[in-house]
């Protein structure tokens, strides 16, 4: 099996295909617009004529995709039913439908929260040393052994939901009193450690089940750096509970450190993990805005023909398909409108189309997934039985 051969299991990802042909489109119409705004400027000299610059600004904001959402004003509640979740006023004592004692919303410190995330994977073997691990019979049945992807995030969504929803009435957190960026950087440390930093040129980075968000930047890049480094997370859960379903065994840091190796070693699964990252942020970012650094450096650094290149997007966007459906069970419309209109605000830039030719608009099916999961891993564990040492350092960072 090669990357080109997977092309036989794959079909349109005709959603994205919709978006990025309407998005287009509109792009080409703004740009035919400046065209005959041009020409007109062109003829007209007199200073009587419309300003092309300010009819142009004016037509471009069609571009924004969706709308800016109305914001309603509604008073918050002071107290909540930590029973049934009902929102009361402040002169209200019980809740007489579940008969219990309100309790006071209070106003948490989301950042300062810690929901202890950790998705456990319990299995029949147990591997104390690498070298129980780093076997011909453990590369073996990265080849032949089932495992059902979609199953493994289905799980570690449902668990991440139970810890936010007991952490939400744990702490008297009211969510839509929060601000958006508030509610997703919640959402984020249900699955994940997030934490705080103020140095350094990154706006964030993904490392050992931790992510770390610059504080420096606007509530939007706050929102979408999040969301990219909780995708990056999440690809080497997956991953890690896959090894565990190949190998039936419990998962600890040394599986991990497996996972994490054949994350990072090669700039093939390097792109994989990537592309995915980009298309889930993407996916919640006001359309015109999105990132493309974080793949197109590594893309320049692999030596592979453009249908393998294609390839690896495909598997990065089926990735991405699979982490955006555990996005979208809490982010709704309505939460995306909210992020829609935070970028609104906090962004001054003009939409910019031209990067959507780096989009790839194909899924794997269920099958291409397993294949391209095993070749990643296998080529990738192959590696790793080599590198011992390089596993016992990531196996003391976490
Ligand atoms: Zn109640
Ligand atoms: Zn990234």
């Amino acid at each position: 099996m090669t990357y080109a051969s997977l092309t036989d299991y794959t079909r349109a990802d005709v959603e994205k295909q919709k978006i990025m042909a309407r998005l287009l489109l509109e792009s080409s119409r703004i740009h035919e617009r400046k065209m005959e705004m041009s020409i007109k400027a062109d003829r007209v000299c007199d200073s009587i004529q419309p300003e092309p610059e300010n009819y142009l600004e004016d037509s471009c904001d069609e571009s924004y995709v969706l709308s800016k959402p109305v914001l309603n004003e509604i008073s918050l509640p002071a107290k909540f039913c930590p029973k049934c979740g009902r929102k009361y006023g402040d002169d209200e004592n019980f809740c007489l439908e579940c008969a219990v004692k309100l309790r006071a919303i209070k106003d948490v410190d989301i950042s300062e929260m810690e929901l202890n995330p950790h998705f456990e994977f319990r299995g029949e073997n147990c591997f104390h040393e690498f070298d129980e691990i780093l076997t011909g019979g453990n590369l073996e049945k990265i080849a032949v052994e089932n495992f059902d992807v979609e199953d493994i995030a289905a799980k570690i969504r449902k668990i991440a939901f139970r810890r936010l929803d007991t952490a939400i009435k744990d702490s008297g957190i009211y969510l839509d009193s929060l601000s958006v960026a508030d509610k997703i950087l919640l959402f984020a440390k249900a699955f994940v450690d997030v934490e705080n930093k103020s140095y350094g040129p990154e706006l964030g980075y993904y490392k050992f089940n931790r992510i770390y968000i610059d504080d420096r930047q606007s509530d939007a890049l706050k929102i979408t750096t999040t969301l990219h480094e909780l995708t990056h997370f999440l690809i080497k859960e997956i991953m890690t509970h896959v090894l565990c379903s190949i190998w039936n065994c419990t998962k600890t840091h040394k599986i991990e450190s497996v996972a994490a190796f054949i994350l990072s070693y090669s700039p093939i699964t390097g792109l994989v993990d990537e592309y995915a990252a980009h298309t889930v942020e993407g996916r919640f970012t006001l359309y015109g805005f999105q990132d493309y650094s974080s793949f197109l450096s590594l893309e320049k650094t692999i030596d592979l023909d453009k249908t393998e290149i294609e390839m690896l997007k495909t598997i990065g966007n089926t990735f991405a398909n699979i982490i955006k459906d555990i996005l979208e069970s809490f982010i709704d419309a309505d939460m995306l409108d909210e992020i829609k209109g935070q970028f609104t605000k906090d962004i001054l830039d003009r939409p910019d189309y031209t990067n959507l030719v780096y989009e790839n608009c194909k899924l794997l099916n269920d099958e291409g997934l397993i294949e391209a999961v095993r070749l990643l891993l296998s080529e990738g564990f192959a590696v790793a039985m080599d590198n011992a040492e390089k596993l016992e350092s990531y196996d003391e960072m976490w």
